[in-house]
């Protein structure tokens, strides 16, 4: 399938059907596999041949769609989780261990600051956040003889901040460290990291990938190019024996391809423990087989979207990578030329209650808190995720009362236009 376009493999990648074999991936709905002797399952236990065994490790409807993902990112080596924060949590977890260090984006995902900066940092792993705009040598600064990883988000939900992949990667790589990408908002199909340097690509498959609100779940994507044993002395958990697996040695044994992705399996989901179902593997490849022609009309309807609210009298500020005006519109154009995703936040004059005034006299847009649906949905943090907070604590968050998020689905743009305006005729 390497051959071929991103929009073919979104169709047939992962899986070749042989003769007289099903069209559509079948769904192992097994947690167990047969064996006729003690011996054959023991080579599978000791990793020496590749098979079955038990589907907390691996299955074979997971590892078609597995598959498909890497080709989708270019990557050699994936794995399916069950959800967006098991795969960060893994992807980080996997190269960290307590004592060490990871040099993250300040601009991420709420759940994904939380695992960082609270649960990790409960297990030993410190974090230094760098704001997404820093420079060279201020993102430099912020490594450690410990740091282990690097992290950001292509575009960052909810604040929309494109990544500068490449200095990010330059600067890991200068370290000796490899760059984690959460690419869940452009999905593969507006961008693939890999191209310009990240290491490790993980998403919350939640969101465009299955795309119609149905399946929680989360992927871990290897380039397979970072090279574990020139920095052997980093990486122990790769580079030397692991004890718990009869003593194999992953960079050894399954290379910079398969090395990554082998351990996280082998180690982190045997113990762990957050495999994605059968089932949910399988609506997640139903979402993949549209994605490229859904992506395209998201990004339409968010850019239609965006310049309606940009010259609106009631709209304070719009952020949208795709607009002239965005703080991030050359990095978008260079990342993302062919747009980011439909997502796009925008603050309203009248604060909180023009907010809740607006949400209230939507008719197509739902108040939800999720993004990337195929079906419009919008949330004002101030009354809903953040309603905690005062006025105050929430512009020093940089989350203005008067805010709403908007995420455009697939419906018609001029439609979602109308509804969009007879609610701020009303506010
Ligand atoms: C939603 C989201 C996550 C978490 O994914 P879940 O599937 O909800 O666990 C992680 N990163 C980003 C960018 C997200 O949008």
């Amino acid at each position: 399938m390497s051959n071929y376009k991103v929009n073919t493999k979104c169709v047939q990648g992962g899986y070749t059907p042989k003769n007289g074999e099903p069209r559509q991936i079948p769904i192992v709905q097994s947690t167990t596999f047969k064996y006729d002797t003690s011996e054959d399952m023991g080579k599978l236990f000791d990793l020496e041949a590749t098979g079955y065994f038990y589907t907390r490790l691996q299955n074979p409807t997971n590892d078609y769609v597995a598959a498909k993902l890497a080709e989708l990112e270019g990557g050699t080596a994936a794995m399916l989780t069950s959800s967006g924060q098991s795969a960060n949590f893994f992807a980080l977890f996997n190269l960290c261990e307590c004592g060490d260090h990871i040099v993250a984006s300040s601009s991420i995902y709420g759940g994904t600051f939380n695992l960082i900066s609270v649960t990790m940092k409960k297990m030993g792993i410190d974090v230094t956040f760098v704001s997404p705009d820093a420079t060279e040598e201020e993102l430099n600064a912020a490594f450690k003889d410990n740091t282990k990883a690097m992290f950001g988000e292509t575009i960052a939900n909810p604040a929309l901040t494109v990544l500068d992949i490449e200095l990010f990667a330059r600067v890991a790589h200068a370290h000796g460290v490899p760059l984690v990408v959460d690419n869940t908002f452009p999905t593969p199909v507006n961008c693939r990291p890999i191209e310009w340097g990240a290491d490790i690509v993980t998403h919350s498959t939640t969101k465009y990938m299955d795309g119609h609100g149905a399946a929680v779940g989360g992927a871990i994507i290897d380039s397979g190019k970072f090279d574990w044993m020139a920095h052997a002395d980093k990486y122990p958990g790769l580079c030397t024996p692991d004890e718990s697996y009869h003593g194999i040695t992953y960079a050894e044994k399954f290379g910079k391809e398969g090395a990554f992705i082998t351990k996280a399996t082998a180690q982190l989901m045997r113990d762990l423990g957050s495999i994605q179902s059968p089932q949910h593997a399988f609506y997640l490849n139903l979402g993949l087989e549209s994605l490229h022609v859904r992506m395209p009309r998201h990004v339409e309807n968010g850019q239609a979207v965006a310049e309606f609210l940009e010259k609106h009298p009631k709209v304070k500020k719009v952020t949208y990578s795709g607009l002239k005006s965005d703080k991030y519109y050359e990095l978008g154009q260079k990342y993302l030329p062919n747009g980011g995703c439909g997502v796009v936040s925008f603050e309203l004059n009248g604060g909180r209650s023009a907010a809740e005034r607006f949400m209230k006299g939507l008719k197509l847009a739902a108040i939800e808190t999720h993004v990337a649906d195929a079906r419009t949905c919008c949330l004002n943090p101030a009354t809903s995720t953040h309603r905690q907070m005062t006025d105050e604590q929430l512009s020093e968050a940089g989350i203005p009362a008067g805010l709403v998020r908007m995420s455009c689905g697939l419906e018609d743009k001029e439609d979602l236009i109308n509804d969009i305006a007879q609610a701020l005729d009303q506010i």
